[in-house]
């Protein structure tokens, strides 16, 4: 090979530098431009020629910082290294130019002569814009992601499985109260903060997970705060896997759910607990029930479902105020909740009604019966037990329904309803006691139903009518009627009020039924103001104490007296004994008020239950009437004379006029007229009749008037 002349040598070198991919520029000791090579003098926009002439400086370019603020003349690669003489490496500067940027990586250095003189300055630089922006979208994008994060409570991490490297935020120390990572950055590190409890599910699912091809994962943990308490946490993220499907790598954020758990307990309390008890709600206890059923199906076993409602507790709310019913209510719910089982659902279900189910009872119905019979025995010595409200010791019992159910039960509903029924039964039974349900109880129901509707129709057409049973005194003078209600529920079929008064009571009915009686009876008074004989007699109307419950009674015996223009005086009101039971005040202020107008009020059945003297005095009374049970025996039994003489002594201190009815025989009217009845009643003077035939009857004949 021929050896190179020195002009070949320098054309190699220019060739060399002219393919080289960078820019190489020469400054001389002073700073001028010497030489540069292809690359620089397109990446600059110039010729070498241009470069020699004009310098490094000039208006066509600026160099520029990262934030586009330009570079002082101090702050060029070649100035440096002639200010510093020594190495300048890795420097990146921008290059505007023609309104396009590059980045330029810069590398620099000096070169001496052998005296150690500064000959020149040799600047490198390589395109780097690819780089650059990359670097700065990445930079940009980790601030949007910094900025994210701070705004949320999701806390990243990353779990390198091949380098076992872990990387936990600082986010994430902080949601467990940790400053720094503590010596819990490891892969196990978490897991040693892991709840117990939660170690063998997160266990399985993260040996579930891993051989998977999920590549996505969302699980809910606790995590010991620490402070010592445990966060509960939701991992989401991702799991990174090669080509093969193996994981490389998981990598999500744990997001707090101290606060969404609250929110959720409190949403869940409000939906499904009682806030006055504690004690689950009606509603829990319905779909609580569904799954009760669907375990009995599986386990071949009874259960019972208990349906509680206090005895009397309407009369304790009434008298002593809401605070005191709202008190025993808790304390019921406590009494109830120490004596089943944890296991047994509890439940209030509204009022003073709370509802029991026992699982797992014996495995035949008849061992079951006995086993919830046992704990409702318990369930009612324990409630039978005084209770302290405030300074007051009270005493409530409660009724209990029971039905017993297997797995192939009816409905929840249907079970509601005859434990309920049961419930009711208990009541009749005479309270504090409790009754299973039987079939009979349902169809009797079922038979209630269809009669109540029946009435609703029979009102709707007008099938009720009145009868009049006349009043008479000691002479034998008429004085007046007591009003009598009867069903014509087809031509033949008169039905008697003691059959369907007690069903119109239960079923609300009796409002409209009660109105209509007072309605016509009033409607007959204003029709008899005209007549001789009629225009002087007063009529008794029965009202039942359902009717006096409503606030606006009098309000509405009112608009009827006014309405059908019924002499007031003339009207007698009977009220029975069991008012007694109710609130006194109210009922006691609803009579004045009727009274006021001039009303009267008769005590009826007198002397069957509560006879309390002072009751007596409180209510404005003007009439006692003895009860039938008394009258009938009056002539005979040793028993019942002193009773009646008795009643007939009170009324007279009280100044009350008494009434006798059921008078039958002769025996019965002379000695009661003799003890000095102002009033007679009874088959023996006049049977009930329709009110048209009595008007007739009794009306001032032409003869009379
Ligand atoms: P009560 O108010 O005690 O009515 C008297 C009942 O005794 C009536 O029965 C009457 O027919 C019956 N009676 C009259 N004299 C004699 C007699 O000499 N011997 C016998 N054994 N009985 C006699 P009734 O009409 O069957 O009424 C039964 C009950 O139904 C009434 O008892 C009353 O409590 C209730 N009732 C009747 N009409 C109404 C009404 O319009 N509203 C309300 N709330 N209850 C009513
Ligand atoms: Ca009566
Ligand atoms: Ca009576």
């Amino acid at each position: 090979m021929q050896p190179s002349s020195p002009a070949e040598v320098l054309r190699r070198l220019h060739d060399l530098h002219d393919h080289l991919p960078a820019g190489v520029v020469a400054h001389a000791a002073d700073g001028r431009i010497l030489f540069a090579n292809r690359l620089a003098q397109e990446l600059l926009g110039r010729t070498l020629e241009q470069l020699i002439e004009a310098g490094p400086v000039n208006e066509e370019w600026t160099f520029v910082h990262d934030d586009g603020s330009p570079l002082s003349p101090e702050e060029l690669p070649v100035n440096i290294v002639l200010r510093t003489k020594a190495k300048l490496a890795g420097l990146v500067i921008g290059l505007k130019r023609d309104a396009t940027s590059r980045w330029l990586l810069c590398n620099a250095y000096p070169e001496f002569d052998g005296a150690g003189t500064l000959q020149q300055v040799v600047v490198c630089f390589t395109d780097c814009t690819t780089l650059k922006t990359t670097q700065q979208s990445l930079e940009e994008s980790e601030e949007r992601l910094r900025l994210v994060l701070k705004g949320s409570t999701d806390a990243p991490w990353d779990w390198h499985l091949a380098s076992s490297e872990v990387y936990y935020s600082q986010r994430w120390w902080n949601m467990l109260g940790y400053r720094g990572d503590e010596g819990y950055a490891n892969p196990d590190g978490w897991v040693r903060l892991l709840h117990p409890g939660d170690v063998p599910m997160i266990e399985q699912y993260v040996n579930e997970l891993l051989p998977s091809t999920r590549d996505s994962f969302s699980v809910e943990f606790r995590l010991r705060h620490r402070d010592g308490h445990y966060v509960p946490v939701l991992a989401r993220g991702y799991v990174s896997r090669d080509a093969t499907g193996l994981a490389l790598r998981i990598s999500g954020v744990n997001t707090d759910l101290t606060e969404r758990k609250r929110t959720e307990k409190r949403i869940y309390q409000l939906a499904y607990c009682d806030h006055l008890t504690g004690l689950r709600n009606r509603r829990f206890l319905i779909e609580e029930l569904e799954h009760v059923l669907a375990r009995g199906q599986r386990s071949g076993r009874y259960g019972a479902l208990l349906y509680l409602d206090l005895d009397n507790f309407k009369l304790l709310n009434d008298t002593m105020g809401h605070d005191m019913g709202d008190a025993l209510l808790r304390q019921v719910a406590r009494r109830l909740r120490s004596t089943v089982r944890h296991s047994d659902e509890l439940a209030r279900f509204g009022g003073d009604e709370f509802v029991v189910v026992l699982e797992d009872l014996h495995g035949s119905r008849q061992g079951a019966a006995s086993e919830a019979g046992r704990i409702v025995a318990k369930i009612l010595a324990v409630l039978d037990q005084p209770y302290q409200l405030d300074a007051f010791v009270f005493k409530s019992t409660a009724s209990v329904g029971i039905t017993i159910f297997d797995g192939d039960a009816t409905s929840t509903e249907t079970l509601l309803k005859q434990a309920d029924l049961a419930m009711y039964n208990a009541k009749a039974d005479g309270r504090n006691g409790a009754c299973f349900f039987d079939p009979a109880m349902q169809d009797a129901a079922n038979r209630r139903a269809a009669f109540e509707a029946a009435m609703v129709d029979g009102l709707s057409m007008g099938q009720f009518r009145l009868f009049c049973q006349p009043q008479f005194d000691g002479e034998g003078q008429l004085v007046g009627a007591e009003v009598l209600v009867r069903w014509q529920r087809s031509e033949r079929d008169l039905i008697g009020p003691d059959h369907f008064i007690g069903f119109a009571e239960e079923s609300g009915l009796i409002q409209p039924l009660g109105a209509w009686v007072l309605q016509e009876s009033c409607r007959a008074l204003a029709r008899w103001r005209e007549d001789g004989a009629l225009g002087r007699l007063k009529l008794a109307v029965n009202v039942s104490v359902h009717q006096m419950r409503d606030p606006q009674f009098p309000l509405a015996v009112g608009e009827i007296l006014s309405g059908t223009g019924a002499p007031p005086e003339r009207l007698y009101l009977e009220l029975t004994e069991s008012v007694f039971a109710e609130n006194v005040d109210a009922i006691s202020e609803r009579m004045h008020a009727l009274r006021a107008r001039g009303i009267c009020f008769s005590l009826d059945d007198f002397g069957t239950d509560y006879s309390s003297l002072g009751y007596l005095m409180r209510f404005p009374l003007a009439a006692l009437k003895i009860d039938r049970s008394f009258v009938r025996d009056v002539d005979r039994s040793p028993g019942s004379a002193p009773i009646v003489e008795a009643i007939i002594a009170l009324g007279r201190k009280l100044d009350l006029e008494i009434v006798a009815e059921g008078v039958e025989h002769e025996a019965q009217r002379s000695f009661l007229v003799r003890g000095g009845c102002s009033l007679l009643q009874g088959y023996l003077l006049g049977r009930p009749m329709p009110l048209a035939q009595f008007e007739q009857t009794y009306r001032a004949t032409a003869g009379h008037a």
